[in-house]
């Protein structure tokens, strides 16, 4: 409900988006397990949105869940995702949203290796993996780049923009 610092109209979503994201990102989908281009990457770099470009996890907190998804311990930055409650499909689950555009990424749940015990089960096609030496260098990952693109077509006014990306690390909101 929150007015999110990145808003398109589905059809500026479908143009953008390859069906695949569009699927998960706008649609809540779940990509079939295995079949992630990220669920075995274990170079180290950024998972971005692959929405809005927004920095949602990093390598070191991602672990081999068996699952058949990317799997991480926890977000890059607290602020970055948004949780709500998730009844569809007969499950009671925990949603996973990308806050600065409202994408749906995954979902998480308790059952996580690390201290904090979650495991934030989050779909490859929702995410843009930015390679640590390569950042900037725009190499190898797939698609286009959403993030710059994003960025500039936001229109909305300069914190918004600017709040994704120079925001202290914060702690989680107690
Ligand atoms: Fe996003």
């Amino acid at each position: 409900m929150g007015a999110r610092n990145v808003e398109k109209s589905e059809q500026e979503w479908r143009e953008q988006l390859t069906p695949a994201q569009y699927e998960v990102l706008r649609r809540a989908g779940t990509e079939p397990p295995f079949t992630g281009e990220y669920t075995y990457n274990k170079d180290s770099g950024e998972y971005r949105c692959a929405a809005c470009g927004a920095r949602l996890f990093g390598s070191d907190t991602k672990f081999d869940s068996g699952t058949g998804w990317p799997s991480f311990t926890e977000p890059a930055v607290a602020e970055a995702v948004e949780l709500r409650p998730d009844n569809s499909l007969l499950m009671r689950r925990t949603e996973v949203i990308c806050r600065n555009c409202g994408g749906h990424l995954g979902h998480v749940f308790d059952d996580g290796p690390g201290p904090g015990g979650q495991r934030y089960c989050i779909n490859s096609a929702a995410l843009n993996f930015q390679p640590a030496q390569a950042a900037g260098a725009g190499s190898a990952t797939s698609a286009e780049p959403a993030a710059a693109d994003t960025a500039r077509g936001a229109g909305t006014p300069a914190d918004g923009v600017a709040g994704r990306d120079a925001g202290p690390a914060g702690a989680p909101p107690a």
